[in-house]
């Protein structure tokens, strides 16, 4: 396989360590006005800042409202208690039987692997998930294998965090192997967002991990906006499909950065082209501290409608929700909303 060269080829565990979690550095970098760092300071004290170089070198500077940007600068707005949205929007503490172990749908297992992240969305429906009472040492990782043994009924696992490739490679080909030993165990599926926001997270290791194993594997990326894919996040993306691991990607509706049929439209052909199919685009989960992202169902239908009538279906992604306690998750149906569209 051709080993075609990054511009810049820094380990990704540098690129982690020298992240930007400073707001003041923030707006230096990007030459954003001032008067925005009181509320990012405040918006950082509920909520860290983190954005990799890699990310922030994406985000056009000088621009407030530039759609990657406001995914990860800390604002004021997140302070505003608003009804409505709560601290687990998913009510996932009531799916948690073990430490690092979700089990919300019959036939799957998220394991959160990591509390770690290599971006920290402002939008984040984990953002107040007691990582800390969910760390994987040894022996919650031997409770999750026995427990996976007595669930002959799920035949899939997936890998989540925080960020399931915070974990070293290692670390990960070791529990491979663990779960391969698991007779009932068919697919690994690994949700993650750092190979978007830092590309050389794709290690030969990783890919190796992925594709030896006798578990099908498949990768869901999160990418919210078109510009979120420069060229090494595609070639980061031809490595992982040129290992025949299904690539697809997940995104999250919301306002301000990608509300619009224009901008969904750029990121499903975007994603396409390198090789990543459009997969789920989730309404927002109410989560406090980001209510300033949120759309109306009927917002999100509308624009579905339009987008539905821009691309052809294998371009669509699955306009969906998560809704605590029901067995998958809800498709919606994209629909105009009459009352603007009479014809
Ligand atoms: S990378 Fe994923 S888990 Fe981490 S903060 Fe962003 S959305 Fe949340």
């Amino acid at each position: 396989m051709n080993q075609i060269p990054f511009t810049q080829v820094r380990s990704w565990q540098d690129e982690l360590r020298d992240a930007v979690t400073d707001p003041a550095e923030l707006l230096s970098c990007l030459e954003l006005p001032a008067d925005l760092l009181e509320g990012a300071r405040q918006g950082d004290a509920l909520f860290s800042l983190k954005v990799p170089h890699p990310y922030l070198q994406r985000i056009k500077k000088g621009n407030p409202l530039d759609p990657l940007l406001l995914q990860v600068l800390p604002q004021l707005q997140e302070t505003q208690h608003q009804p409505g949205y709560t601290q687990d929007p998913l009510a996932e503490q009531q799916a948690n039987p073990l430490p690092g172990l979700i089990h919300k749908y019959t036939h799957r297992v998220l394991l959160v692997l990591s509390g770690a992240c290599a971006i920290n969305c402002r939008y984040c429906f984990r953002r107040h998930f007691a990582y800390q009472e969910n760390q994987l040492g040894k022996a919650q990782w031997q409770q999750i294998l026995a427990y996976l043994h007595q669930h002959p009924e799920v035949d899939e696992v997936i890998f989540s965090g925080g960020d399931p490739l915070a974990t070293p490679d290692v670390r990960l080909q070791r529990m491979i192997h663990d779960l391969e030993k698991i007779p009932h165990l068919e697919r690994l599926r690994i949700h993650t967002r750092l190979p978007v926001v830092i590309p050389s997270r794709i290690t030969p290791a990783l890919l190796s991990a992925l594709s030896e194993t006798r578990l099908q594997s498949l990768v869901v990326l999160h990418i919210n906006h078109a510009n979120e894919i420069d060229a090494e996040v595609k070639h980061a993306s031809r490595l992982i499909t040129q290992h025949n691991i299904p690539l697809l990607n997940q995104s999250v509706l919301l306002k301000g950065v990608n509300d619009s049929v224009a901008v969904q439209k750029t990121l499903s052909k975007t994603l396409f082209a390198a090789g990543i199919l459009p997969y789920y685009l989730f309404l927002f989960d109410p989560v406090a501290g980001a209510a300033h992202f949120d759309l109306s169902e009927t917002q999100a239908k509308d624009l579905a409608a339009h987008l539905q009538a821009e691309l052809p279906g294998y371009l669509m992604p699955r306009l969906a929700v998560e809704i605590p306690g029901k067995a998958s998750k809800t498709l919606l149906i994209p629909s105009y909303n009459t009352r603007n569209h009479p014809e």
